[in-house]
């Protein structure tokens, strides 16, 4: 006696940019942090320049006082440098969580999951990795397949590294929860 009909996903009145947006959004912020340190970057840098000419006009009309203007361009050096340690940790930190979001959505992707042939829909079986495989593999977790079809002769990689973890992915653990909620 199961009346659940089959899941309401798809929201065709919703428009295909929106969409893009909000699947999208932690993606976007971390680019626009990404440009927010070249921009710091970039920009101190054109800052140096000018400030550098003006020491070297500094340096000319006062040529007296060395000991005074090695400090002022010892505390400006020092300066530049935090500012540009500031936009590289920007940087380094959005690209790792960009990394990091990209391996969570293969992670949870039920297409990549799915032990079915993505162009004809018959069963994988299970084939040796490559060696760029095994380089993909440290990222995130795949195997590799290859079509039982013989007239259709697929092959690639699907995600997930244990025994069973595709079938976690398809609904299985979804119905135990559902099974352990109803009782
Ligand atoms: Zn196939």
């Amino acid at each position: 006696m199961n009346t659940s009909g089959p899941p309401n996903r798809r929201q065709p009145s919703e428009s295909r940019w929106r969409r893009f947006l909000r699947d999208y959004r932690f993606e976007i912020i971390w680019a626009a942090v990404v440009a927010l340190g070249l921009f710091l970057i970039l920009e101190r840098f054109s800052i140096r320049q000018t400030l550098r000419a003006w020491i070297a006009t500094l340096m000319e009309t006062s040529r007296g006082s060395i000991g005074r203007l090695a400090d002022v361009v010892l505390r400006f050096l020092a300066a530049t440098t935090l500012s540009d340690v500031i936009g590289f940790v920007l940087i380094a930190g959005a690209l790792a969580a960009i990394v990091l979001r990209v391996r969570w959505r293969l992670l949870r992707s039920p297409q990549l999951a799915l032990l079915k042939c993505p162009v004809c829909g018959s069963d994988l079986h299970r084939v040796h990795r490559r060696g760029l495989d095994h380089l993909i593999n440290a990222f995130v977790p795949v195997r590799r397949y290859r079509c039982s079809n013989r007239e259709c002769g697929w092959r690639g990689l699907r995600v997930g590294g244990g025994h069973g973890a595709s079938h976690a992915s398809t609904g299985t653990g979804r119905s135990v929860r559902d099974r352990n909620a109803t009782r």
